[in-house]
């Protein structure tokens, strides 16, 4: 296999290269608002500047880009996780096989089904379906099983219409298989990109094979998964390694399939039951570090989108908004059945924002942000390189706006209590005025809010 990473060039670059100057910074910064991304080697300089007046910049430029491309909207999801059985032995992970002090649990379909009716009552439309590696040779039939009976659930507060996958990697027919499911996005981290440090952290298992789990983007992508979501685990090692490594990830997908990853999740590490390296991370990533990590990544791939869970706190996940960052979790339980049961105590890692998915509307919308469930793309098939080729125009206003619009209409319908639905009406209509009027929708955007409105559900551009 070509290799994808190129360890010696990364290290090379980190140990020679010194941070830009103000003349090269305001060159890069200046290319970077022209939305049409910048190149690798430039984001490669902007990980370099240090000083807090340049992290401001790279903050102020990702916001504006944030702004002109995606606009104050914000997709929202919730992860469902159906079992913490592993055969891995992930240093940082709660569910790793030696660690004892979790009860182990693989959610029978009914649970499922009670698990998916629950987070439809709290008013979720999208799901990440999220499992250990413990399922030997029936995990794929167990996973399709399982995306199968999640869409069939249809209550009268509505059903879920899409559902992203993170699990373990496999081979192409496999891939394939799950693609027929009708899955959005297939996510799966790598954790860290620099071998040595990745085998020091996955000692056994199927998961210790490095080679294996990078490749596993190009075969889901063989397998026909066009939309696929990587991540990396900051704190393993040093984040701007990882920053580099990741571009040249990108770099062979884009240059291989076409199109670089959907999504881009950027998971700090939280403590986990009995693990040191969880609650002390051998390269701890600031909130600083972490502020320009997000806004580089939104600098250079605008069209990607980037993810954030509720391991991070309300707080951080606020400022991380405004850097980019377009999709998040909101009301999550990250142990099987936790939607269901009183008692959290097999959950993966510790949560850092515990709110539920109302109180995180509430602040978005204070944040005047407009909460979006929108599946509209994927129902259409805008997937992959089309998807791309829509967004790179600026397209995706005229196209996220709007939906957003509709399925927040639905949220406040469905789910609101008065106060929100005042705020939520009135940031609609601001929202239709400052945004939607200059796109020549508004008629019929109104016309959608207003079936809606009447009992209409799952309207979409
Ligand atoms: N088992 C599959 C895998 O490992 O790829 C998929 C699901 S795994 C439960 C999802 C992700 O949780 C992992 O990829 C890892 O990045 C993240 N994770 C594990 N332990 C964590 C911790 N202590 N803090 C934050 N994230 C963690
Ligand atoms: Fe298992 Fe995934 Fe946790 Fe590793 S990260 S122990 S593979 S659940």
């Amino acid at each position: 296999m070509e290799k994808i990473i190129d360890n010696s060039r990364i290290e090379e670059y980190l140990k020679k290269a010194a941070a830009p100057d103000t003349i090269e910074l305001n060159e890069i910064l200046s290319h970077a608002r022209e939305l049409k991304g910048i190149s690798f080697k430039e984001a490669e300089r902007l990980l370099l500047v240090e000083s807090a007046e340049g992290i401001d910049r790279l903050a102020e430029t990702a916001n504006f880009i944030k702004e002109a491309i995606y606009g104050k909207r914000l997709v929202l999801f919730a992860p469902l996780y159906v079992s913490n059985m592993c055969n891995n032995e992930c240093l940082y992970c709660g569910f790793r096989k030696s660690n004892k002090a979790i009860s182990r649990n693989t959610l029978t379909m009914e649970e499922i089904g009670k698990e998916t009716e629950a987070l439809i009552n709290q008013g979720h439309k999208r799901i990440l379906l999220v499992s250990g590696e413990g399922l030997g040779k029936s995990a794929l039939d167990y996973t399709i099983d399982a995306i199968n009976t999640i869409y069939a659930v249809k209550i009268p507060k509505g059903n879920i219409r899409r559902i992203n996958v993170n699990i373990a990697a496999m081979e192409v027919e496999h891939y394939i298989k799950l693609n027929a499911a009708k899955i959005g996005t297939y996510q799966l981290f790598q954790e860290t990109y620099h071998e040595q440090t990745y085998r020091q952290m996955h000692k056994s298992g199927p998961k210790s094979d490095y080679e294996y789990h990078l490749g596993a983007m190009d075969r889901a992508m063989e397998g026909g998964i066009s939309d696929v979501g990587v991540g990396i685990l900051f704190g393993l090692t040093d984040y701007k390694y990882e920053i580099i490594a990741l571009l040249q990830h990108i770099k062979h997908l884009e240059d291989k399939f076409g199109v670089g990853p959907h999504t881009i999740s950027v998971p700090r590490l939280e403590p986990a039951t009995g693990s040191d390296i969880a609650s002390n991370p051998p390269y701890p990533v600031t909130d600083s570090d972490f502020r320009k990590i997000i806004a580089i990544l939104r600098i250079t791939v605008p069209y990607t989108g980037m993810i954030l869970s509720t391991r991070e706190n309300a707080s951080m996940r606020r400022e991380a908004l405004h850097l980019g960052i377009s999709q998040i979790s909101a009301g999550s339980k990250s142990d099987p059945g936790g939607y269901t049961k009183k008692e959290h105590s097999d959950a993966q890692f510790s949560l850092g924002d515990h709110r539920s998915l109302a109180e995180v509307i509430e602040d978005i919308v204070d944040l005047d942000h407009i909460p979006s469930f929108c599946t509209g793309c994927y129902r259409l098939g805008r997937v992959g390189k089309d998807f791309m080729d829509l967004a790179k125009p600026g397209l995706i206003k005229a196209h996220c706006y709007p939906n957003a619009i509709f399925t927040f209409t639905e949220y406040l319908e469905d789910f609101a209590n008065d106060r929100l639905k005042e705020k939520g009406y009135a940031l609609i209509e601001r929202t239709i005025k400052e945004s939607i009027a200059g796109l020549n929708l508004e008629a019929s955007v109104r016309k959608n809010i207003q079936a809606v409105k009447d009992g209409k559900r799952d309207l979409y551009f």
